[in-house]
């Protein structure tokens, strides 16, 4: 998700910013442009350079702009679906791009629809055009009151005419930050979109803030009182990229201190640490930095796969598991191995991992994972899997050893994760680990529908 006021080439910087988060979504991407009194809109299905080309680019003119990448944690798989959703209003224009999953949704959308609201799409960001174009006074009035009626996680950007808009639900439990590109004003999920365009950091928008940014002025309102921080912890662990600063820290260094921890915790005697590319990587230099063996790239990542955590076509998610990594059965063969991955979702995929590690001549594998057994889904925003599918959340550590045909599997221990993030002086949500739902699960009403479009193969 991404936002720019006040910059000639806004289209042309947003594409690029969603270029550069494109690891947040694949399934679709679009921008809305706006241009003195036109608003212009371009959505497509699948990757951000598939979807625009220059022809697209060139019609998005204007000062501002607003673009999303797209994966589905609720709604549908289609084109009507894909953000940024639009809007007439009697007197305005409303674009929005939201990050997060909404907790009760479905209950504002059934009131909406019995006043008259007619939705375009499944989505339950959709919710957040309609609030706001119902909504009376003057616009900081209009999104206090929106966003006061909504319950969940959402990190938002909104296009009102000319005013850019970014939000933060008062738990925080998505990123969202600020920067500047010489006088215009972006706003990103993650930082690694301003490196790509030249922008500067500037802030985290805060949980619970508000950020109207009219006519080159920044201002910022609290609509909802603030609480206590809910920062989710699978950022750092997986989800962002790790040249992004998140919750103002640098993720490729959380996730090597993880492997250091983890190192400490659950040592072993072997002969090299191979990670499992890409989220793996940093934990697993951690990991052999902290127990003096060599970082090894015994497999090979072949990146034209998509990552198959967000794919939601069960037969390339397994077609995608089969192609994705290769050993170097030279580097590998007669080696005691430690295997390091960020997470174990299915195991669907570390089992065929082992398996081709063993047919490349592996003596031993042993399995480190970063994280603590993911033993619940999650309902802010991730696209996890409901809880049958979760492989801890049935079996027992030694089970999913012998599941994946490791010779030794150990996991960093909620407490060791726990003292990694709070060591960054911010709160956190870690309940897909600990079970701790902030929001309790039966307050979650659409918990049954999202989970619903969960594909049941793959990690
Ligand atoms: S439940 Fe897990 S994935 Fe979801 S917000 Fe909390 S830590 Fe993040």
């Amino acid at each position: 998700m991404v936002g720019v006021a006040g910059h000639p080439e806004a289209a042309n910087l947003a594409y690029l910013g969603l270029y550069a988060l494109q690891h947040r979504g694949q399934e679709s991407a679009g921008i809305v442009s706006r241009e003195g009194s036109a608003t212009r809109v371009h959505r497509g299905m699948g990757l951000v350079a598939d979807v625009f080309d220059e022809g697209a680019l060139a019609s998005l003119r204007g000062r501002h702009a607003i673009g999303h990448v797209r994966y589905s944690t609720s709604g549908e798989s289609s084109l009507r679906d894909a953000q940024p959703f639009l809007a007439a209003s009697s007197d305005s224009q409303i674009a929005v791009a939201h990050n997060g999953n909404l907790t009760n949704a479905q209950a504002i959308r059934t009131e909406l629809e019995s006043y008259g609201s007619i939705f375009q799409s499944s989505m339950d960001s959709e919710v957040f055009v309609h609030l706001l174009a119902r909504a009376r006074g003057r616009l900081e009035q209009r999104i206090s009151d929106a966003l006061s009626r909504v319950r969940g996680a959402y990190s938002l950007v909104f296009l009102v005419d000319d005013v850019l808009i970014a939000a933060r639900d008062p738990h925080g439990f998505r990123p969202l930050s600020l920067g500047r590109l010489g006088n215009a004003w972006i706003v990103a999920s993650e930082t690694c979109a301003f490196d790509l365009i030249g922008a500067e950091y500037e802030r985290d928008v805060e949980p619970g803030e508000v950020v109207l940014i009219r006519r080159g002025r920044a201002r910022s309102i609290q609509p909802v009182p603030r609480v206590a921080e809910h920062f989710c912890v699978f950022e750092h662990i997986y989800f962002a990229r790790p040249d992004s600063l998140v919750y103002g820290r640098n993720v490729y260094l959380v996730r090597k201190r993880m492997g250091r921890e983890l190192a400490k915790a659950q040592p072993v005697e072997a002969d090299m640490v191979v990670p499992v590319l890409d989220s793996g990587a940093a934990s697993a230099l951690g990991y052999a930095e902290a127990a003096g063996l060599p970082y090894e790239t015994g497999l090979i990542r072949n990146h034209y796969v998509q990552r198959t955590f967000i794919e939601p076509e069960q037969s390339i998610r397994h077609f995608g598991v089969r192609v994705k990594h290769n050993p170097i059965r030279e580097l590998v063969e007669g080696k005691r191995l430690v295997v390091v991955e960020d997470s174990i979702v299915r195991g669907t995929t570390l089992t065929k991992l082992v398996t081709v590690l063993r047919n490349a001549g592996a003596r031993e594998i042993h399995v480190r994972v970063a994280s603590p057994p993911t033993t619940g889904a999650c309902y802010y925003g991730i696209d996890t899997p409901s809880k049958e599918e979760l492989i801890a959340a049935a079996q027992s550590v030694d089970e999913i050893r012998d599941a994946l045909g490791a010779d030794s599997l150990s996991y960093l221990s909620l407490e060791a994760l726990r003292r990694v993030e709070a060591s960054m002086k911010h709160g956190f949500c870690d309940a897909c680990f600990s079970g701790d739902y902030i929001i309790p699960i039966d307050q979650i009403e659409e918990a049954e529908s999202q989970l619903g479009l969960f594909d049941p193969s793959g990690e």
